[in-house]
């Protein structure tokens, strides 16, 4: 799908059009333009041609696993993944990708070993929405539509900033998805230009932080983007956000076996994070490579320490270890 090519083909037409093709892309979520038969059958055909709402996509997951995950190809032939993870609740949230690749080289990361490709294009960003709110449409057993959106696929989103807005906005928009902004998340590693761009945006939408070592030493190995903005800067610039937004702020927090997660980098990350507005998100490591994920019983302890220090925490559910869900393992293992 490419919405430059729509507004192009579009011009010429009446003002009126460009609601109507809207609706049908992301409402009556059709996929041929001849299945919406309100448009002129001359505009139908130039539609199919010039802009075709086809999504070329692998499907990796049964019909039953609660997360799915698709390998979405690019009109340049690049891929990029999407996850759609199911709750009992009946949520259902779409995991999207900025980048294809990224440049941040985070050590644990599966998307930082592929290395840079590019940003990706608002329609590219949105188009991964669409796939998942189609197959929900068509499935059955699953809740029927996407319920809440979260950045945190390949790539660092505000190394793509315009574009991941303008994205957000679309998915925001009432007359499409409609999905409200509180229920969208934007993580990144840490870019404080951007964080306290972030903090002046009109939509109310969620800032996730990955932190992921809780001092500037251990946190400079795993995350290079840290010798850039240390700890006490990135704070700094977070404290500014929670100050103008009032709105909580998730740190993610990995847990990889013998590198972060002692009870001494427990006690390190309460006097961090430390704050009404902060909560802790505890992630148990998905192995890519040379690191190990900790054991239940380390994160049980981790997690009772900042409990007891007074930190808002809450423990990721291992969603997806079956299909290669953490982000970049499935492109990089396909190209
Ligand atoms: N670049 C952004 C968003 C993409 S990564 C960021 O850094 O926040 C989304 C989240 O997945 C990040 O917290 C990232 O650190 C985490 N992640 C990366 N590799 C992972 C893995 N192997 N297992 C679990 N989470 C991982």
């Amino acid at each position: 799908m490419n919405l430059e090519n729509l507004k192009k083909a579009l011009s010429g037409q009446p003002n009126f059009r460009f609601k109507q093709t809207h609706k049908a892309i992301f409402v009556d979520l059709i996929s041929d333009w001849n299945d919406n038969t309100t448009l002129p059958k001359p505009l139908r055909e130039d539609l199919n041609k010039n802009c075709s709402l086809e999504i070329k996509s692998e499907l990796f997951g049964s019909k039953t696993s609660e997360t799915l995950k698709a390998l979405i190809t690019l009109e340049d032939d690049k891929k990029v993944e999407t996850v759609l993870m199911k709750h009992e609740d009946g949520r259902a949230t779409v995991c999207v990708s900025s980048q294809v690749g990224c440049p941040m080289k985070c050590s644990f990361c599966a998307t930082g070993k592929m290395g840079y490709k590019r940003n990706l294009t608002v329609s590219e960003i949105v188009e991964q929405v669409l796939f998942w709110q189609r197959y929900l449409h068509t499935d059955e057993e699953s809740p029927d539509r996407v319920t809440n959106v979260v950045y945190m696929g390949m790539g660092e989103p505000f190394l793509n900033y315009d574009n991941v807005m303008e994205s957000i906005r679309l998915i925001n928009d009432p007359d499409g998805f409609n999905i409200g902004a509180r229920h969208i998340s934007v993580s990144t590693c840490g870019l404080i230009d951007e964080i306290n761009k972030f903090a002046k945006e009109k939509m109310q939408i969620n800032l996730a932080i990955s932190l992921h070592a809780p001092n500037d030493k251990l946190r400079s190995e795993l995350m290079p983007i840290n010798r850039r903005y240390p700890l006490a800067d990135l704070m700094d610039a977070v404290d500014q956000y929670v100050e103008n937004r009032s709105r909580q702020v998730m740190f993610e927090y990995l847990m990889i076996d013998g590198v972060n997660d002692s009870e001494y980098h427990a006690r390190e990350l309460a006097e961090l994070v430390n704050g009404p507005l902060y909560m802790v998100n505890l992630i148990r490591y998905n192995p890519t490579g040379r690191y190990k994920p900790s054991s239940a019983v380390a994160i049980r302890k981790f997690k009772n320490i900042l409990l007891r220090e007074g930190v808002k925490v809450t423990q990721r559910h291992s969603f997806g270890t079956d299909i290669d869900a953490a982000c970049g393992q499935l492109a990089g293992k396909k190209k």
